[in-house]
């Protein structure tokens, strides 16, 4: 009697276990927004990821914590903000803790498989993976090197097929009786925006529309804004970012310093293909050579053109994600997340990179599908953190988070879309006056107001978002806003407490 009692409570515990959800969590890097049709994207169509958005809910108030790729992934894993997991910026030696807290150690010790491929980018080896085969550093985008706990290993072909292909076969041969958390991280679209060999003529014939604040003169603002290094018209280089080869007569000595390390990867064949796509519009460009702003337009516009290529591969290779889930009947009970590590500039305030606390890098798309627990088609507007990813995944899967987690789980809002989320959003970026010349400072913004504190520099600027979505004018010395620049003040000091932040640095 006693035996067959175990047997059942066996047989139980098993049956409760393998119905806790899969997670797939499909990772970019520099995705803004801005290019994601379930986002209102002007620019290009993304069906894939609008799939998900369709089945399940978008958020469209959903933010990074520091805008820059490692620090952002060390919030994922941890749900703490940067001063706590201690991944402050991709400068310097900093390598992430692998000791501490991550959701997906804590997902394997509850009986989860677990596997991370692609982009890593923490330098110190992963952590709390049954499973992880990562790029380097940042990776390659062609016939790209992967490295596993055996070594490094090349694969001919594209960096996101692979990424996907890896993640597929990863799929196939796991241990079908448990539950699993698959990390699909791409490269793309980060820098230096090389399409797949298939992509390279899409858009060839069409102009892409250019952001309101193109040609941004930064008046009204810190004067901060000034000194920046990221911008479309003068830091861009010819070979490294624009896929000019031949030598620009016009081009400055800074622009013609780094050449496309991309190009040197690929086998004759392949570059034959590129050769054959780009030479003949570089002839046509260094033959009408533009000045001014045609010359930042031009620029513009071959940006734009290579990362939506780049973005057409994620979308492709979701896809494929998506059919596996589907022809294997996992769909129903898995939980698809489609994020991106922070946003990006795409020509908005004349701009490429992230960084600032401004809209455009500091949105993260995030976008999930969860059949029967999440509204097919739902749009919120709550207020959501990357640090909230660990606690929500946790929740899903039945397990508790420790109390060091500082985000909160996402799981009241998908019970009630009406249910109340967070005030007011912490943000904080450390590196000071690297590369592109982006001060450290840090922020709070709710649902209407943003306020920045560049702390080493300028001190605050107020932005009302609703009358001024593309943050154009700071309202901190406007009379008017005087009692909201207050409000906003004690809303930071309140998050700075909360999150245990030590005092500033200057
Ligand atoms: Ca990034």
């Amino acid at each position: 009697m006693l035996y067959k009692c175990i047997v059942i409570l066996f047989i139980s515990l098993t049956v409760l276990a393998d119905n806790r959800p899969n997670i797939v969590f499909i990772f970019t890097d520099d995705h803004a927004v801005q290019s994601i049709g379930a986002y209102g994207s002007k620019i290009n169509k993304t069906p894939n990821i609008d799939r998900i958005a369709d089945e399940g809910a978008v958020f469209l108030n959903s933010f990074c914590a520091n805008s820059i790729c490692g620090p952002s992934r060390a919030c994922v894993l941890t749900g703490k903000h940067s001063h706590k997991n201690g991944f402050y910026t991709n400068a310097g030696g900093t390598r992430f803790d692998g000791s501490q807290f991550t959701f997906p150690k804590v997902m394997r010790k509850n009986g989860y498989q677990t596997a991370m491929i692609g982009k890593w980018h923490l330098k110190s080896t992963p952590t709390g993976f049954d499973y992880w085969n990562i790029l380097p550093g940042q990776g390659s985008y062609y016939n790209p090197d992967f490295i596993t706990e055996k070594g490094k290993k090349r694969y001919q072909g594209y960096a996101t097929t692979v990424t996907t292909d890896i993640s597929l076969d990863w799929l196939e041969s796991r241990d079908k009786n448990k539950p699993f958390l698959l990390m699909c991280q791409h490269k793309a679209p980060h820098r230096t925006w090389a399409p797949d060999l298939k992509h390279l003529t899409k858009y060839e014939d069409v102009e892409i529309p250019e952001p309101a604040t193109l040609f941004d003169n930064y008046e009204n603002r810190s004067p901060t804004l000034t000194k920046n290094h990221m911008s479309i018209d003068k830091h861009f280089y010819y070979s490294y970012d624009l896929k000019v080869h031949q030598q620009v007569p016009f081009a400055s000595e800074r622009e013609k310093r780094l050449k496309d390390g991309e190009y040197r990867r690929m086998t004759p064949e392949q570059k034959k293909i590129w050769d054959a796509a780009y030479k003949k519009r570089n002839d046509a460009f260094l033959k009408a050579a533009p000045t001014g702003k045609d010359l930042v337009r031009w620029k513009y516009q071959r940006y734009i053109k290579n990362y939506l290529r780049c973005i057409d591969s994620v979308d492709e290779n979701i896809g494929r994600l998506l059919d596996y889930l589907d022809k294997n009947n996992l769909s129903q009970n898995t939980i698809v997340v489609y994020s991106s590590d922070q946003g990006f500039y795409l020509g908005e305030h004349g701009w490429y990179d992230k960084r600032w606390m401004f809209e455009e890098s500091l949105k993260m798309p995030f976008v999930i599908r969860w059949p029967g627990k999440i509204k097919a088609g739902s749009r919120y507007q709550q207020l959501i953190q990357n640090i909230d990813y660990a606690p929500t995944f946790l929740q899903a899967a039945g397990i508790m988070a420790p109390e060091e987690v500082q985000g909160q789980s996402m799981l009241p809002l998908f019970k009630d879309q009406q249910a109340s989320g967070r005030d007011a959003i912490y943000y904080h970026y450390y590196e000071h006056m690297t590369e592109h010349k982006v001060p450290r400072h840090e922020g709070v913004r709710d649902g209407r107001y943003k306020l920045i504190n560049f702390y080493s520099n300028d001190g605050y600027n107020l932005f009302d978002l609703k009358k001024d979505p593309n943050e154009m004018t700071d309202l901190s010395k406007n009379p008017e806003y005087q009692g909201i620049l207050e409000v906003m003040k004690g809303k930071l000091s309140k998050l700075r407490q909360k999150y245990d932040l030590p005092e500033l640095k200057k």
